[in-house]
């Protein structure tokens, strides 16, 4: 799909689609409502509302619910969203795992598939199994139709080129255009988004606060170390969308030199990668460290990932000195050790930024129950055909 990116007017139809992407969201945020609602909501006259929802409920995308009481004991027809006839293969790509989920246009995820990937097999390789995976997800759907793919990677990501700028522990992706790869393979859009700004567009979408303004920060502190800034709901992407590469955001000008060619790299102190490194012998993976936590066994562990998350923190303050958000998000892999990590992120941060910034700043961990990356590589998808609704989403009236 070509947009020219250097148009300054507004033609008609772009109005109109412009109005039926504020219908949609409006729609998105509330469970059923009624007409009259969203002529309140959207300050369009009725007769707009009703020709938008009309061509909605004929694309399928949303539906009556039958009679609901409105205000003032008013009584009208309910609607709401039906996502399941527009379906997205969210896809995320990390160091040691390929996730590919099917998921529909509300972010429902309907079916998930995970397999391990070494750097041994090769980045050539993994890819194959990327497409396997996605061709499978494809074939299962059976309500609707496959309209568009997300994908999210670890940083930096040159995301207007599609391909991957550098993958530390993992070398090779950066000669892969995956978007254009499986933009080919499958005949469908493909959206690439580095896998921190992902999760954090998906914490913005779904947390519970539902904010319209603010600084969110979220940092994705797994095997590599990234961060996704929300600024009044959108992304923060910098001039070639690498903004948030927090990762490779030196504290040490005589650490050790990093894969990227800079010196004391944060992810060298906090990724997950640098702490098992550091525990190598005894540990196999990071769920063995988590259970050696938990069961209070070793000191020395414990010191290792509140070091880790010592670092983390100290890292933080600088981009908090930056940003001053509102709201830091602690998610991936070291999140995962809960409290230790949490507190002690906390307390350095406290320790190192003026009183009147962290008096304002909340600090909280990420979602447990949700892998909120490849949720946000759904999102991704999402958030690009909403923007252009009639291109997408009118697929039984061409039929
Ligand atoms: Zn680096």
């Amino acid at each position: 799909m070509i947009v020219t990116k250097t148009k300054r007017g507004t033609n008609l139809e772009d109005v109109q689609e412009m109005n039926r992407s504020l219908i949609i969201r409006l729609m998105r945020r509330r469970s059923v409502c009624s007409r009259a609602e969203l002529t309140q909501a959207s300050g369009l006259n009725q007769s707009t509302i009703t020709n938008i929802i009309n061509e909605l409920i004929s694309w399928g995308i949303v539906v009556e619910t039958g009679v609901i009481d409105g205000k003032k004991g008013r009584r009208s027809i309910g609607i709401k969203l039906n996502g399941e006839p527009y379906k997205i293969i969210g896809i995320r790509l990390a160091r040691n795992t390929i996730t590919v989920a099917l998921f529909d246009l509300e972010g429902t995820e309907y079916r998930k598939q995970q397999i391990p990937i070494h750097k041994m097999d090769g980045s050539a390789n993994a890819f194959n199994r990327m497409k396997e995976m996605i061709g499978d997800m494809i074939e299962f759907n059976s309500i609707g139709q496959v309209v568009a793919i997300g994908v999210v990677t670890p940083g930096p990501l040159l995301r207007d080129e599609g391909r991957i700028g550098l993958m530390t522990y993992f070398p090779g992706w950066e000669k892969i255009n995956i978007q254009e790869e499986l933009m080919n393979e499958f005949a469908l859009p493909v959206y690439i988004e580095h896998d921190a700004k992902a999760g954090a567009l998906a914490h913005w979408w779904f947390g519970s606060s539902h904010q319209d303004h603010g600084v969110m920060i979220y940092v994705a502190a797994g095997q590599g170390v990234g961060a996704g800034i929300v600024i009044d709901g959108k992304v923060f992407r910098g001039s070639l969308g690498m903004a948030g590469e927090i990762g490779h955001m030196s504290i040490d000008y005589n650490g050790p030199l990093c894969e990227c060619g800079n010196r004391g790299c944060l992810e060298l102190y906090c990724s997950t990668s640098a702490l098992l490194q550091t525990l190598k012998k005894e540990y196999p993976s990071l769920e063995s460290v988590w259970k050696e936590i938990n069961e209070d066994r070793s000191s020395e562990t414990k010191e290792a990932v509140r070091q880790a998350a010592w670092f983390l923190g100290f890292g933080l303050v600088s981009i908090i000195n930056t940003f001053n958000p509102d709201r830091i998000i602690l998610g991936d892999e070291l999140a995962e050790a809960g409290d230790l990590v949490h507190d002690t992120v906390k307390s350095v941060i406290n320790e190192y930024v003026l009183p009147e910034i962290s008096r304002k700043l909340t600090i909280d961990l990420a979602y447990e129950d949700k892998d909120t990356m490849l949720l946000g590589s759904a999102i991704v998808a999402i958030e690009s055909i909403l923007d252009l609704p009639s291109s997408y989403l009118n697929l039984q009236n061409e039929k």
